[in-house]
């Protein structure tokens, strides 16, 4: 009895179906194996979330993205990353996208909203992480740490305005 696809193997499949349109392995075994057709299903929604929330995330005004870039390249200047991690911080970005989407508060609320805000980031952070399959977890992480870093950069900027020297 052959051995079920791993998630690296069905999230390459998925993610990029030309470079492993000619692995017959796969197609296969997903021919053949309804829990790994499951599997495949459920990683190839998860996927088309992230892409939805990274289309949304493109109506995004420039200086959001001004300062997720300054908080993603401090987070990676601190130590160095895999390059096989690179795509996975494209999708914690989105995931953070997504995050800061929902719970970003309209210009008039006042910096007080920031509690619940810091609520619902710990509800998504653990959503993201029951829902990502193993290959994506460096993906969940990094959107931890980015969350965190976001936290900081918020209550910094809140501590700013409040005793400007
Ligand atoms: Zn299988």
């Amino acid at each position: 009895m052959q051995e079920h696809l791993t998630n690296e193997q069905l999230t390459e499949y998925l993610t990029d179906p030309l470079a492993s349109g000619g692995d017959a392995t796969i197609r296969e075994h997903l021919a053949a194996c309804a829990a790994c057709r499951n599997e495949a299903g459920r990683l190839h929604s998860l996927l088309a979330l992230y892409g939805e929330v990274t289309r949304a995330a493109g109506a995004r005004p420039q200086a959001f993205w001004q300062w997720q870039r300054t908080t993603i390249l401090t987070g990676l200047e601190s130590r160095p990353v895999p390059r096989r991690l690179v795509w996975a911080a494209g999708l914690a970005m989105a995931a953070l996208a997504a995050t800061l989407l929902m719970e970003t508060p309209p210009p008039a609320v006042p910096p007080a909203a920031a509690d619940p805000d810091h609520a619902l980031l710990v509800d998504v952070e653990r959503s993201v992480r029951r829902q990502v399959p193993r290959a994506l977890e460096p993906a969940a992480l990094l959107t931890a740490e980015l969350s965190e870093a976001a936290d900081t950069t918020i209550k910094n900027q809140q501590t700013g305005k409040g005793e400007r020297r």
